[in-house]
């Protein structure tokens, strides 16, 4: 089965950290990706990392996608971002956006990410594919599911080409999404964003704060291994694995990995899913 791979990172604060990310890139560009994405800091506060780590994809001869999002943002300084873009050779962004920084009181200029995919479809035109966020377990400031979803149309609708979702571990979330989404008329690809697990505290601490759900047989079984991580990298190794299968079967076109800067896990999870 040929399935189309996505890999995300993070821009690291140091140069042994942008070193080491070199090194880890190296090794799943032989998995042969679609494109790497590298996140953005809402506010602007990784803008010069960002874009430093994209050029760099860029130049060694792979697809880059730079996150962009839009809160605490001025039409401005949003416009020369995408020209830099341009004239580097990206054609994908993922257009968020973002969550005000503690401390920065302006939103900015462009208050949701439908703002923004209307405001690079109006400056930019075609020049670039746009992906856009999804929540099959809805956003964690959504006032209903009902509200989240037609929030979600209006950003597909508003010219976004595909869609990444927040990781989940529960496959029906995400057919059940999908399926709501197609009913109301939107048929763009949403790619399942997928979570490898390096260890569980950390893990458990972000999934509440981003509204991912860890099912309580996980939580419990991740839990009574207490602090042997060889028994949580196998057992988190298996549960992703096994997500990854049911997804593709069920007809999820394509798979984006949070890789948290690290190829190990994510190479093997690929490896194990045995597709191309
Ligand atoms: P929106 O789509 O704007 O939605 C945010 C909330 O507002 C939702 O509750 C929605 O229902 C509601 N809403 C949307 N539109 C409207 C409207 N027009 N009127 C009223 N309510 C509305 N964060 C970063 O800071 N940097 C990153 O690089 C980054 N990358 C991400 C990549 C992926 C694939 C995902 C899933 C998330 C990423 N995030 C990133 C996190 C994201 O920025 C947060 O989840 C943020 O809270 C929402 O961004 P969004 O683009 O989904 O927002």
């Amino acid at each position: 089965m040929s399935v189309e791979l996505s890999i995300e990172f993070f821009p690291p604060q140091t140069r042994e950290g942008v070193a080491k990310l070199r090194a880890e890139r190296e090794k799943l560009a032989a998995l042969k990706p679609g494109f790497f994405s590298v996140t953005y800091g809402a506010g602007g506060s990784t803008r010069e990392r960002t874009s430093a780590i994209v050029k760099e994809i860029v130049a060694e001869g792979f697809e880059a996608a730079p996150h962009l999002s839009c809160i605490g943002s001025s039409r401005a300084g949003i416009l020369e971002l995408l020209d830099e873009f341009k004239a580097s050779g990206i054609r994908r962004i993922v257009a968020l956006r973002g969550d005000l920084p503690s401390g920065m009181a302006d939103p900015g200029e462009l208050r949701y990410a439908n703002e923004l995919v209307e405001f690079i479809r109006d400056v930019a035109g075609d020049a670039f594919q746009i992906i856009v966020a999804a929540y099959p377990e809805w956003h964690p400031q959504a006032r209903s599911p009902e509200i989240d979803l037609q929030n979600f149309v209006r950003k597909a609708k508003a010219g976004a080409n595909a869609a990444i979702t927040q990781y989940f571990y529960n496959a029906d979330a995400y057919f059940h999404f999908v399926e709501k989404v197609r009913a109301l008329g939107v048929d763009i690809p949403i790619i399942p964003g997928i979570m490898p697990i390096l260890g569980f505290s950390k893990l458990a601490r972000f999934s509440d704060a981003c509204g991912a759900d860890i099912p309580r047989w996980m939580r419990r079984t991740f839990e009574s291994y207490g602090d042997d991580t060889a028994a949580i990298r196998a057992f988190g190794l298996e549960v992703v694995t096994r997500l990854c299968e049911r997804l593709l079967h069920g007809g999820a076109p394509g798979l984006h990995f949070y890789s948290m800067n690290t190829a190990a896990l994510t190479a093997e999870i690929w490896r194990r899913l045995g597709v191309r």
